[in-house]
């Protein structure tokens, strides 16, 4: 695995892909928060996800863009802890991610249910 970490403008995708706007996208959505910034992301579907990679596929992508694009789903948005550990997000995390963008995550599906 490499070390190297980096960003990708995660909002500017969710945002092109969700005209809806935020709240019909968190619908019925599993939310979870991370453990240690309290972040909350909700989990994405693989369909979501296929869609995401198509949207990228327009731009030609290094591998390390890639490896990058692909980390940025699988850990805490914020402070980058796996999104293995996340929690179930709670009200008070539910309340404060009203003040900023929910991104997405990828995760087993058991992840946030315990
Ligand atoms: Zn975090």
């Amino acid at each position: 695995m490499e070390k190297e970490k980096g960003k990708i403008p995660m909002s500017s995708i969710i945002e092109s892909e969700s005209p809806r706007g935020l709240r019909s996208v968190l619908l019925n959505r599993r939310l979870l928060a991370c453990r240690s910034c309290g972040w909350v992301h909700y989990a994405m579907t693989t369909e979501e996800k296929a869609t995401s990679d198509r949207f990228l596929g327009r731009y030609q992508l290094t591998a390390q863009e890639r490896f990058l694009y692909e980390s940025a789903f699988r850990q805490c948005l914020r402070c980058e802890t796996p999104a293995d550990g996340f929690r179930m997000a709670e009200e008070a995390d539910i309340a404060q991610a009203a003040g900023h963008l929910v991104t997405p995550v990828l995760v087993e599906a058991m992840i946030g249910t315990q």
